[in-house]
């Protein structure tokens, strides 16, 4: 993530920290000044939200060492004012997993809570009149916090824990992940459409609540298209959607010659190729534009490539290249054959969703005739 600065290297796992987050900070201070406090009162309110974001990134680590596991690493976890992100290498896919893995970062604040209520002598000596002191207030504004967390991240719905949770169950009910994903989002999707007639209906306005009611619609439609998407290309493998009527450039092609083939046909992007067939890299239409009002047509193509690292190999699994071309840089990767190290084909997001509209076509069709 852009922004983001490394803080700590935890059992393998970077913590890295976005730069927004000195604005909270800053904004903290401030408040607790603009209402008459002392530097001292700026000092405690950073104090306790970093003690706040201390406990989301626990809650992170919750999930982390419930997902190593199951043998799946966490590169990652950028801490932002939002909220914490941790990037697994992927989501166990058993139901049983995921269930374990999505509980363990609230169970981590519920733990949290309770040690501190005790610690606290809560239930027993509370008294709603008794005069707080300061060090008592922290630790109850910091017990208070780590409820709601666990509060907010089980509501039902995805991106949020609670929406694992409850894909998780419902695939182990329906035993299809691909329904219970599409049941889930629906069900999200429902329960933010019902916060937002709810403001409108009795009249209050939480700009606050309004956002993530929206966040989470849009996130819930995402993971849901995202799961249909892998069910439909699960048997696909590289070679049945790479473009393998392609033009490539040579090593010493100029910019006039990418343009020509851009005109006359319907490929944007142009690998370039040494004198043994290797890839080089790829001219794409942005850079190939920019180029030529920089440049002039006679400049030399190779010094405009993008050097497109990622490489497929035409029998790996279609969705693993989905994956790798939208995580990419570039429009377009190179599909390699791995016994000639030779260029055989390009994939391109264009390309994949015509391979899919064919397929629903097809599929849809064979419905018809059955
Ligand atoms: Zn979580």
């Amino acid at each position: 993530m852009k922004w983001s600065y490394h803080l700590a290297t935890i059992k393998g796992t970077e913590v890295r920290i976005h730069a927004t987050f000195a604005l909270l900070l800053a904004f903290v201070a401030w408040q607790a000044t603009s209402l008459g406090g002392g530097w001292r009162d700026a000092l405690e309110s950073i104090v306790l939200v970093c003690t706040m974001f201390f406990c989301v990134l626990l809650h992170e680590f919750g999930h982390v060492f419930a997902a190593r596991r199951y043998g799946i690493l966490t590169p990652d976890i950028t801490l932002l004012p939002i909220g914490g992100i941790a990037r697994l290498e992927r989501m166990p896919r058993k139901p049983s997993e995921e269930l374990f893995v999505a509980l363990c970062g609230p169970l981590v604040n519920v733990v949290i809570a309770v040690l501190i209520a005790v610690g606290l002598g809560l239930p027993f000596s509370f008294d709603p009149n008794m005069q707080m002191s300061k060090v008592t207030e922290f630790w109850a504004t910091l017990m208070q916090w780590n409820v709601l967390m666990v509060i907010f991240n089980m509501v039902p719905a995805f991106p949020m824990d609670g929406g694992r949770v409850l894909r998780a169950l419902l695939a182990m009910i329906i035993g299809d992940y691909g329904k219970a994903t599409r049941a889930a989002a629906v069900i999200g999707q429902g329960l933010a459409v019902v916060v937002v007639m709810a403001m409108v209906v009795f009249g209050v306005f939480q700009p606050m609540l309004m956002l993530i009611a929206f966040f989470v619609f849009f996130a819930a439609g995402q993971e849901a298209a995202v799961v249909t998407q892998q069910e439909q290309t699960s048997d696909l493998k590289v070679r049945d959607a790479m473009l393998t009527d392609f033009h490539a450039l040579g090593s010493n092609a100029v910019l006039r010659e990418a343009v020509d083939l851009l005109i006359s046909g319907s490929q944007h992007d142009f690998p370039v190729l040494d004198e043994h067939g290797g890839m080089m890299g790829i001219v794409t239409r942005n850079r190939l534009i920019a180029a030529l009002t920089e440049h002039g047509p006679g400049y030399p193509a190779q010094l405009i490539i993008e050097r497109c690292e990622t490489v497929l190999e035409p029998r790996m699994a279609l969705s693993e290249a989905m994956t790798l071309l939208s995580a990419s840089e570039c429009p377009a990767l190179a599909v390699m054959d791995p016994v000639h190290d030779r260029l055989v084909g390009l994939l391109t997001a264009e390309n994949v969703g015509e391979t899919l509209l064919v397929r629903a076509a097809l599929r849809e069709r064979m419905a018809r005739m059955a």
